[in-house]
């Protein structure tokens, strides 16, 4: 009988980088520039090993409300900040707080992003992304905010975009999948994608444990990688790479409803759970789906089973997280505290 995978937070590495792992990282670039890769997701490669070092320790999951970095006060209500700026193709919670204040949104990056009461602690939380494409500078945030009495209040502040110190790699496609690389292919893919992502629950489907490793493995390619294939597409990695082998239940990172289950182009069968607020997760390259559109799914249930379908050259689990139409890094999220 198969072992089943236990939710885990995280695979544990050890971030220091010692001579023993230097050299074996030495090896695994050596033997990259032996043994090419064959396609544009493939087989989890030792690529991605320098840069995961780089990674924040995974056991470290934030628990509680960080400290505010900054604190924008108005006449009535009050703006905080709980980060320090906002990497490329990543997420950050901004707060509110007031005598009656019965709704706030922010309106950053040509985005309107409604917030929303998530727990008993008096504060309208917003979660702000930085699409993966966004230049590194500062930009303005604009909150408004609405009263009981219907009066309103805006509090503006500035946001820092910061590099995402994405990775290049180069991928040869093998002729039988070669039609997968078109970029025709890819923007019929984000343009379902994007009508997915529309819809969207106002009921929070994650709880205070925020999001786990869909399976018990290790990420391998990392998030925002440029993928150059066949020296002439240029496409971005969306999501992580999980090493694993065909057949291996996957399972909810959080709780929420089935918004997409089926065949995509690139993602093979693919699935897509609606978390509420506008976060959602994407298990992709599937043998199976075990779940149908519209169901209800409570965190670590079997969503269905990796495989190598789509744009693939090896079974891996591709996870992936969009926020507010943005791909966000889906394993910095999962260590992130959120509202
Ligand atoms: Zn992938």
């Amino acid at each position: 009988m198969r072992e089943m995978p236990v939710p885990a937070r995280f695979i544990v590495r050890n971030p220091s980088v010692t001579p023993k792992l230097r050299y074996v990282l030495w090896l695994c670039l050596c033997a990259l520039l032996l043994v090419p890769a064959l396609a544009q997701d493939p087989t989890p490669q030792p690529t991605a090993e320098a840069d995961l070092t780089a990674t924040p320790d995974p056991v470290t999951l934030i628990t509680t409300r960080p400290t505010a970095r900054q604190t924008i006060a108005g006449a009535r209500a009050s703006l905080e900040i709980l980060f320090e700026r906002l990497p490329q193709g990543g997420a950050g919670v901004v707060s509110v707080a007031g005598e009656g204040v019965t709704a706030a949104s922010a309106r950053f990056l040509n985005r309107n992003i409604p917030f929303f009461e998530a727990r008993d602690d008096g504060y309208w939380y917003g979660l702000l992304t930085a699409n993966i494409e966004q230049s590194a500078r500062t930009y303005d945030l604009e909150v408004g905010v609405t009263f009981e009495d219907g009066q309103t209040e805006t509090l503006l502040a500035q946001i820092d975009v910061a590099s995402g110190g994405f990775i290049t790699s180069s991928f040869t496609v093998p002729d039988d999948r070669l039609a997968l690389i078109d970029p025709e292919v890819e923007r019929v893919e984000f343009a379902r994608l994007a009508a997915v992502f529309d819809h969207r629950s106002m009921v929070r489907g994650w709880d205070d444990t925020g999001f786990d490793l869909p399976l018990a493995s290790e990420l391998t390619a990392p998030f925002g990688e440029v993928r150059v294939l066949n020296d002439t597409v240029q496409t971005r990695h969306t999501g992580w790479d999980l090493r694993a082998t065909v057949g291996v239940p996957i399972m909810a990172s959080a709780g929420g409803t089935v918004a997409f289950a089926g065949l995509m182009d690139i993602r093979g069968n693919y699935v897509v759970i609606d978390h509420g607020h506008g976060v959602f997760t994407g298990y992709a390259h599937l043998s199976q789906i075990h779940v149908t559109r519209g169901q209800t799914i409570t965190q670590g249930q079997i969503l269905g089973v990796t495989g190598d379908t789509g744009r693939s050259s090896g079974p891996h689990l591709h996870w992936e997280m969009n926020i507010n139409g943005d791909w966000v890094n889906v394993a910095d999220v999962s260590r992130m505290w959120l509202p």
